[in-house]
């Protein structure tokens, strides 16, 4: 029998309304027993998310030594969905309780996972389902990474016999005992996590829009939908920006082969879209699957004559940065000629200048340049490998748009383009190169 994990991220949780219709969504097919709940989100653009609020809440706690003021907040929030929703279920325990838990613990990810905590206490009132704590299921190691082979024997244990429950996504329990987040957006993962433990045949993932669309719709206004991805152009996408999926969340479904479905919890009809192994993705005939960018990477440039003969000269340079703990985003590299590329945020000014001196030092180049404030847009698509002169109408597209590009890199699987754009032009880079590959739509 089919069996369906669904998560459902924060605008289908934002009020009674929207959780009623995921209420309708879970009980259309039984095959949806397993349910995965993001905090609720904006309600209305200017809004802000419950787990922004909650963060605001540690911030008061830090400052005042209880977050009376912050918390009042997510009170209403969650007072006002079980008002909407008509449930008779006295929601002043469970808030009060958390309030008193989050002065005890003082701890930022503890705070901030309360608002799928109470996301999925109110679900599971909701579906008359039963709640399993993420805490008691999903484990991270001594050095904070996630604990794969405790986590599914616990979530599998924790389901037997169990015909629905709701978990809270986005957290789970460190080695230390206490509450520890994934990144933001991580409730993705926890839907993945409990997919892969309970042997889901698939991951549906309700968001807000009809599936992983070509390009970012701020940018571009309606991009034409992507009917079916594989995983690798997924976690090329994501990674690079498009933040519909959490790029880590694609690891656990992956090695089980489990395809991970798209769908919008406002239009449930619609298709949306199907992440699928290669064996199972049918190609769409593009050459371009999809376009993502993504702000703020800092590039150093390298150029020393005969840099490549010189046996360890990218080595060197890399083991600069290992030393100082910056993890490197790509390398591209000519004959006498290399970038780094690296998150700007994990470097600051004088942390960048002593990076900057040790290379200098480790491979004495003939030229060093810095530029900040960088933005790397991926131009993506299995299409692109057997296709002539993609590049040349990337570029082509650029150019005429009047951007221009600082630096190239071509991955070696073909898979992908990457360009280096500053900042303020990755709009309008991202809406050339969608024109070009996807016209005016
Ligand atoms: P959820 O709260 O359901 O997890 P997110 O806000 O995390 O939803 O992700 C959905 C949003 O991702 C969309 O509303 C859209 O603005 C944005 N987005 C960015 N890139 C894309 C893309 N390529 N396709 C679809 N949505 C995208
Ligand atoms: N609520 C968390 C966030 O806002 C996690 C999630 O929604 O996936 O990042
Ligand atoms: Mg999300």
């Amino acid at each position: 029998m089919a069996l369906k994990v669904c998560k459902f991220g924060g605008t289908s949780m934002a009020d009674g309304h929207t959780m009623t219709k995921v209420k309708k969504i879970v009980e259309s097919d039984p095959d949806r027993r397993f349910v995965v709940v993001s905090a609720p989100g904006k309600r209305f653009s200017g809004d802000t998310k419950v787990t922004d609020l909650l963060y605001k809440c540690y911030a008061e706690l830090m400052e005042h030594g209880d977050c009376k003021r912050a918390f009042a907040d997510v009170r209403k929030r969650f007072e006002g969905i079980v008002r909407e929703l008509n449930l008779n279920y006295d929601m002043t325990p469970v808030l009060d309780q958390t309030e008193r838990r989050m002065d005890e613990e003082r701890s930022e990810d503890f705070t901030a996972s309360r608002g799928e905590y109470l996301a999925a206490v109110v679900m599971a009132q909701l579906l008359g389902a039963q709640f399993i704590d993420a805490e008691d299921v999903i484990f991270f190691d001594e050095n904070g990474v996630f604990d794969d082979k405790k986590s599914y024997s616990a979530i599998a244990s924790a389901v037997e016999g169990v015909k629905l429950a709701v978990f809270p996504g986005f957290y789970g329990r460190g080695a230390d005992g206490k509450i520890k987040t994934f990144s933001r957006g991580g409730s993705d993962i926890s839907g993945a996590i409990v997919a892969r433990a309970v042997g889901a045949s698939v991951y549906e993932n309700w968001t807000d829009v009809s599936g992983f669309l070509a390009c970012d719709p701020r940018i571009v206004d309606s991009p034409k939908r992507i009917k079916s991805l594989s995983y690798k152009e997924l976690r090329e996408l994501s990674y690079m920006g498009a933040n519909v999926l959490h790029s880590e969340s694609i690891f656990p479904v992956r090695k089980a082969n489990i395809p991970i479905v798209i769908k919008n919890t406002f239009r449930p009809e619609d298709e949306g879209t199907s992440i699928l192994p290669i064996a199972q993705y049918k190609p769409s005939g593009n050459i371009v699957t999809g376009i993502a960018g993504k702000k703020n990477f800092t590039v150093i440039f390298i150029e020393k004559s005969h840099m490549n003969s010189e046996v360890g000269f990218v080595r060197k340079v890399l083991s600069v940065l290992e030393r100082y703990g910056v993890s490197v985003e790509h390398i591209p590299s000519g004959i006498d000629t290399m970038s780094v590329v690296i998150d700007s945020a994990s470097v600051d000014n004088f942390k960048l200048e002593q990076i900057l001196e040790s290379i200098k030092a480790e491979v004495e180049p003939d030229f060093m340049r810095v530029s900040e404030n960088i933005a790397l847009i991926a131009t993506v698509g299995h299409g692109m490998s057997s296709s002539v002169g993609t590049s040349a109408r990337l570029f082509k597209a650029l150019a005429d748009a009047g951007v221009n590009v600082k630096m190239i890199d071509q991955g070696s699987s073909e898979l992908n383009i990457i360009v280096a754009v500053k900042n303020e032009d990755m709009e309008k880079c991202i809406a050339a190169i969608y024109r070009e590959f996807f016209g005016n739509n």
